[in-house]
């Protein structure tokens, strides 16, 4: 290992890091208080520049998706990343910072020395970052992950933004956690399909005729896409978009010059619209609100996103409901009950999707088949739940929220608890969402609010906007404006005003 001068003392700020280069490797410099940190300089969740995140309360918070990690020692604090940051050695000579090129190692893998069986229902999100969690925090029993898709856990968030834009080969979707990560924390992985649960005897059944006992379980099945009952729906170009498998057959299904025709104005409808278009298709987007996403991002936001997928060819119809698929063998329009007749080669459903909770009938459910959980994610005895399956109080309220970083904080909750802790959740939501090259932020969860202001304008990025009730900031909307948002992950853990919150903004 050899140590290399990257920069003065003097020249690294409190406020944030900086990223010096040795050969390839970036390295992060970090300051805490008198001391320096020296980290690999890219998130090892989708290789942000951490250098441009936001550093605050001892946290650094990634400027893409918000993983965040402790300055004092690189460990992990909040998802999407499910891994500690690297840590590289360090010297300060007469004011100079030298580093080392190869980072300390750091092993992690708790011994075998407990009898227990923890079984996790599902490898998506919320699955595979519990499943770490267990080893991170010292579990070492055993795991087992259980789920339907033979490969290892993915990230399902980059199939509707650039798998079906033909950008993304569907087998060259990222895996969570690689081969050796598995391998090397004793996670034995069960390529199986989950279709009993009894939680008085602690045993779940397979649909090879496996009886799988366990001493705590974990659900995290995820959403199953919700298909409309249309007359022809059954055509084998009548689509929806959940899994790797999906997006591989619209992508043998389309082809650049097509119509297709996407039903529902989700999140999920209008980014396949974008990389549809993107990817030659004319699109046509028939949907039941005037103004898309309106409702989480407020009307401004929801007409400038309209505005960016007109301006780049698509057609959004809100005239009338689907009744019919038309064709025979093949899809040839989309049928409203108002008698037009959408032409189409190819029809997409973004119409929602369902908790995936079937195989566990013996439990209660929420009127939308969602297993209510406590604040621990607790869902009884030896069982807990997180992701899209779960409801959980947040703010007193209960909920059920569909986002990726959300699934796996929930995820790590359940893991702390199932090991007997007291976790609860105290974070704030987020979600991103990607439409002809913009990311759009979203943090924090609000159905009414009684102000909002933009920084900005929302039809010319970079914006930011904070909606307010009461005077807190309950949720902030932005394109752009990445640090800002970092910063405002951390501070909008406890209660912020709109005037604070727009004075630490203008900082
Ligand atoms: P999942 O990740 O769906 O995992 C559930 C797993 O359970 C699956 O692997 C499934 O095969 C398995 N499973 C289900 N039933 C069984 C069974 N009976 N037996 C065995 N295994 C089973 N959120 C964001 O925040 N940002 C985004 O940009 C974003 N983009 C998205 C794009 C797409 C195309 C989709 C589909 C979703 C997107 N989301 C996004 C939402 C996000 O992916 C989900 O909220 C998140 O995946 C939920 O995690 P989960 O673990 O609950 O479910």
């Amino acid at each position: 290992m050899t140590l290399h001068r990257v920069a003065r003392f003097a020249d690294i700020s409190e406020h944030r890091g900086l990223e010096v280069q040795i050969g390839d490797n970036q390295i992060l410099l970090l300051k805490v208080g008198e001391q320096l940190r020296a980290y690999q300089g890219q998130c090892p969740h989708a290789g942000a520049p951490l250098a441009e995140g936001a550093v605050c309360n001892g946290r650094l918070t990634c400027p893409w998706h918000k993983a965040q990690f402790r300055i004092e020692d690189g460990g992990l604090c909040e998802p999407p990343a499910l891994e500690s940051l690297k840590r590289y050695p360090l010297e300060i000579r007469d004011g100079e910072v030298w580093v080392g090129d190869q980072s300390l190692q750091d092993t992690h893998t708790p011994p075998a020395d407990d009898a227990r069986t923890f079984v996790i229902v599902g490898a998506g999100a919320a699955g595979t970052a519990a499943a770490a969690a267990l080893r991170e925090k010292g579990f070492g029993g055993r795991v087992l992950l259980i789920d339907r898709e033979n490969a290892p856990g993915y990230d399902r968030t980059l199939l509707s933004k650039f798998v079906i834009s033909a950008e993304t080969p569907p087998d060259e979707v990222p895996s969570l956690c690689d081969e050796d990560f598995y391998r090397e924390q004793r996670i034995e992985r069960i390529h199986a399909e989950v279709t009993g649960l009894d939680a008085t005897n602690r045993t779940l059944r397979l649909n090879d005729g496996r009886a799988i006992q366990y001493d705590a379980a974990l659900l995290a099945t995820g959403g199953a896409p919700n298909r409309l009952a249309l007359p022809g729906a059954d055509l084998p170009q009548v689509f929806v978009l959940r899994t790797r498998a999906d997006a591989q057959q619209i992508l043998d299904s389309a082809k650049p010059g097509q119509r297709a025709v996407i039903i529902g104005d989700s999140f999920i409808a209008m980014e396949s619209a974008s990389s549809l278009r993107q990817y030659g298709l004319d699109v046509t987007v028939l949907a039941r609100h005037p103004v898309p996403l309106a409702k989480q991002f407020g009307e401004a936001v929801g007409k400038a996103i309209l505005a960016l997928h007109e301006a780049n060819g698509l057609v959004f119809h809100t005239d009338g409901e689907a009744v019919q698929i038309e064709g025979t063998n093949k899809v040839q329009a989309v049928l409203l009950d108002n008698g037009q007749r959408l032409p189409a080669d190819l029809v997409l459903m973004g119409v929602g999707v369902s908790p995936a909770t079937d195989p566990f009938a013996d439990l209660p459910k929420e009127k939308d088949r969602s297993l209510s959980v406590d604040g621990g994610m607790r869902v009884t005895g030896g069982l807990w739940a997180a992701g899209d399956i779960a409801t959980f109080p947040l703010n007193g309220q209960p909920l059920r929220i569909e986002h990726w970083r959300l699934a796996q904080q929930q995820a790590r909750i359940a893991a702390a608890n199932m090991l007997g802790g007291d976790e609860h959740y105290l974070d704030v939501p987020y979600f991103w969402t990607w439409h002809f090259g913009k990311n759009y932020d979203y943090l924090g969860h609000t159905e009414a609010w009684d102000e909002v202001e933009f920084e900005g304008d929302p039809f010319n990025p970079p914006f930011i906007g904070l909606f307010g009730k009461n005077g807190v900031v309950t949720a902030a909307v932005a394109c752009d404006r990445e640090q800002t948002v970092a910063m405002l992950a951390e501070r909008m853990k406890q209660p912020l005003s709109v005037d604070e919150a727009w004075r630490l903004i203008r900082e």
